[in-house]
């Protein structure tokens, strides 16, 4: 007999006993309580929201508090954040990286150049949208787009963490997102 119950979220629950404690809630909600809570970003950034990016890490919004902190090597993020103006150039190396990340991963867009090329978008050798190269979950808006915005952005792919049949996506019975640039279509398959 439990001395007192505790709710994490809407469907798991703590228990606690005299003996110990034990967790108690749907396996997909306990997997999502995790995943949710351990998001680590890749430090990668193409232009001036990168240095937003960095900031967001920092002491102010410190997104260490809700288990985000940045991973240098993309084998070990879960969530790519396009910071800033990419070129036609950068392009390829933004995919690769997408690439090198295991699933489950998300991706965020970060300001209005990663959104749309942003002010540069008449530019000869700027890309016109990140989800031209890559799937994105999550689109934010601002030139620059601030640190508060990215962190909402981050409790956005916590929210779709959430919803997340983890199971059956494990299991490969959920379509994964439409590939805007499948291996076939690239033209230049190894660059480096
Ligand atoms: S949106 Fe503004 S701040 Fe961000 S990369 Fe583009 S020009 Fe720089």
């Amino acid at each position: 007999m439990s001395s007192s119950d505790d709710m994490v979220d809407d469907k798991v629950k703590v228990e606690q006993g005299p003996n110990g404690g034990a967790v108690a809630g749907p396996i997909d909600s306990l997997f999502n309580l995790a995943r949710k809570n351990s998001l680590w970003y890749l430090l990668f950034g193409t232009a001036c929201c990168a240095i937003e990016l960095m900031q967001t890490g920092g002491p102010r919004t410190d997104t260490d508090r809700f288990g985000m902190v940045f991973r240098p090597t993309p084998r070990q993020a879960d969530v790519l954040i396009l910071a800033g103006t990419i070129t036609y150039k950068m392009a390829s190396r933004i995919r690769r990286l997408y690439d090198q990340m295991a699933e489950p991963k998300y991706v965020i867009s970060m300001g209005s150049c990663a959104n749309t090329g942003g002010l540069f978008q008449a530019s000869y050798s700027v890309l016109k949208g990140g989800d031209l190269i890559v799937p994105v979950d999550v689109y934010l808006p601002g030139c620059p787009c601030r640190p508060e915005s990215l962190t909402e952005g981050l409790m956005l792919v916590q929210q779709i963490i959430e919803k997340e049949p983890w199971l059956k996506k494990a299991w490969g019975k959920v379509p994964a997102p439409k590939d805007p640039w499948p291996e076939e279509s690239r033209e230049c398959k190894d660059d480096s």
